[in-house]
């Protein structure tokens, strides 16, 4: 027997699952979920098998025929959860579990109606990545293994259900005002991307394989914002391949969402922190949508070769956006990317093992050390594999990686040994151990340049000078060369250098959520209080994690936005989702004390 992942209980003595059927009634009045699920086993179980789970109330485990099994819920370990044993006295190919999931599973956020957009009906969604789709279903959570499932929710009947898997028929009970959603997602994924979602929601299609989910307040702005949809896929297609997953549909959530998006197949999940009115936040979707191939299709094997899914997808996306948007558009995200990369590493401590591409995780909770390293670092990685060997033979060795490894899930040594078979001794060439074994960014880190970003650099750094930007030149900016110019600025300026930005990048109207978030971090570290109604906004509606944890990290300036922060998260700490609300606590409790 050999343990492959340290976040599951699962080991490969045993028959993984492959597939399950899932009845779910999701009661909104009591915020639980009654469940159950007949799980189907590769070969015959006999003996002990081991399952992960976590928090769920386990209430009957039977054969199919009905008759009972003997199982045991093991007290919950901090990471795994609960060890979920059962006992198979005749060998089976499936079993039937009863359980119960109540409102504070990890995987759920249950939203009241003030805390969606039409402020009528109460909303539910999952986040099963990395480890908590055993906070939903008991099986073995690991992306070693993949499976295939049926499910049954069952929703009030004013609310709609959808799920990252096809849909096929909706049944209503009038008499019990309740309708039961069917779906059925035939190819085969990692738990982490079983995902679901109810509320007041409505779509509008963008082509023939793709519509948006949305409330109904915001659909037509969220079409606007992501009708390019087809174009991106067709682009994608063209550099990695056919889209293997039928439909590519985007749910719009409420703000707590805690991240920009999730990749869940068929239906990725957006935060609508995305939707700034001029299409220029839409690399967020072209990443997900890129994780279609990097990551849905091919995955790492546990949560410590996560750079395998995160740094070929960012890669990827910026292959996407270079050919949608030309490659000035793909340095400015390289160089926004490289901006946070460098801070995830002050984060940690330049010579911190979690700044190495393949990290050691046993006993460590993946959520805690969550960062920009594995996609940024991943990405320059390949970027040097690609300018190494040339766009032209590495494009072949993505096809050839895409096709040889689609539906299953792989680890560096594995990665390495394919590229190795292709390009005989660039490993080496490239130093590749030093990428991937040690902390920090290596000395061969490609440069990712232009003139027009050596020009927008030189223009940031000139600020702290007294050199300000003229009209003319703020005005030829786009969005995503302004958020490189206010990366480059210092992170403590005076009044009169803040009022000035405010006036000439119009920042009390400004609609990008990036650019408001840099600018809400330099007036939170500089005590500047025109912003503090304008954070204390932005704070008390958004979840996403990337925008509010640096900003509460540079509200620990100074007393008075320390003052402020404490008084925002009192407020608003129940209505964060539980992964946003731990990170914030973190960064609270390191602030200096104040009396
Ligand atoms: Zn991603």
């Amino acid at each position: 027997m050999a343990k492959i992942d340290p976040h599951s209980y699962y080991d490969n003595s045993q028959p993984k699952i492959t597939s399950f059927n899932l009845k779910a009634k999701i009661d909104f009045e009591k915020t639980k979920l009654f469940c159950k699920v007949v799980l189907f086993f590769e070969k015959e179980v006999t003996g002990t098998l081991r399952l992960d789970s976590r928090d769920l109330i386990i209430k009957s485990v039977s054969y199919e025929d009905g008759s009972p099994l003997h199982f045991k819920v093991h007290p919950k370990d901090k990471v795994l959860g609960n060890l979920f044993e059962i006992d198979f006295q005749k060998p089976s190919k499936s079993a039937v579990i009863e359980y119960e999931v109540e409102k504070d599973s990890t995987a759920l956020q249950w939203l009241k109606p003030e805390q969606t957009k039409g402020k009528q009906k109460p909303f539910l969604f999952t986040q099963c990545q990395p480890h908590h789709a055993r906070s939903l279903v008991p099986l073995q959570d690991s992306p070693s293994v993949r499976i295939t499932y049926t499910a049954e929710l069952t929703v009030p009947s004013d609310l709609t259900a959808v799920m990252a898997a096809g849909a096929s028929e909706v049944l209503e009970d009038k008499d019990k005002g309740e309708k039961t959603f069917c779906f059925k997602m035939p190819q085969p994924i990692p738990p982490y991307l079983f995902a679901f979602a109810v509320g007041r929601i409505t779509s509008k299609d963008l082509s023939s394989r793709s519509k948006i989910w949305a409330e109904p307040e915001i659909v037509e702005k969220a079409a606007y914002e992501f009708e390019e949809i087809e174009e991106m896929i067709k682009k994608a297609e063209s550099l990695f391949g056919p889209y293997e997953w039928e439909r590519y549909d985007l749910l719009v959530l409420p703000p707590s969402f805690p991240y920009g998006g999730m990749e869940n197949p068929r239906l990725t999940f957006i935060t609508p922190t995305l939707i700034a009115g001029d299409r220029s936040l839409v690399s967020v979707v072209i990443h997900e949508l890129a994780h279609s191939w990097t990551g849905n299709l091919v995955t790492n094997l546990n949560a410590q070769h996560f750079w395998i899914n995160e740094g070929f997808t960012v890669w990827a996306e910026r292959r996407i956006v270079e050919a949608i948007y030309g490659v000035e558009a793909s340095v400015m995200a390289y160089a926004q990317g490289f901006n946070a990369l460098k801070s995830a590493i002050d984060r940690f401590g330049e010579n911190s093992p979690f700044t190495c591409l393949v990290t050691n995780l046993e006993d460590v909770d993946p959520d805690d050390v969550f960062s920009e390293i594995p996609y940024e670092k991943g990405s320059l990685f390949l970027r040097l594999l690609e300018e190494t060997v040339s766009r032209a033979s590495f494009d072949r060795f993505i096809r050839a990686y895409i096709e040889k490894y689609r539906f299953t899930s792989i680890d560096t040594k594995e990665l390495c040994s394919f590229i190795e078979a292709h390009f005989p001794n660039l490993l080496e060439k490239v130093s590749a151990d030093k990428w991937l074994y040690s902390p920090g960014i290596p000395d061969n880190c490609p440069k990712v340049v232009s003139s027009r970003l050596e020009f927008i650099t030189n223009l940031s750094s000139g600020f702290k000078f007294g050199t300000y930007p003229t009209p003319e030149e703020i005005a030829s900016m786009n969005p995503s060369e302004k958020l490189v110019y206010f990366q480059g600025l210092p992170r403590v300026l005076n009044t009169e250098q803040l009022d000035f930005l405010v006036a000439n990048f119009n920042l009390k109207e400004v609609t990008n959520s990036e650019i408001l978030t840099e600018y809400l971090i330099i007036s939170a570290s500089s005590d500047y209080e025109p912003a503090f109604p304008q954070t204390k906004a932005f704070l008390s509606e958004v979840g996403r994690m990337k925008y509010i944890r640096p900003i509460y990290k540079a509200m620990g300036r100074n007393k008075r936005t320390r003052e402020m922060a404490r008084e925002i998260f009192e407020k608003t700490k129940d209505s964060l989702h539980p992964l946003s609300r731990s990170v914030i606590m973190q960064e609270i409790e390191k602030y200096e004390k104040d009396e």
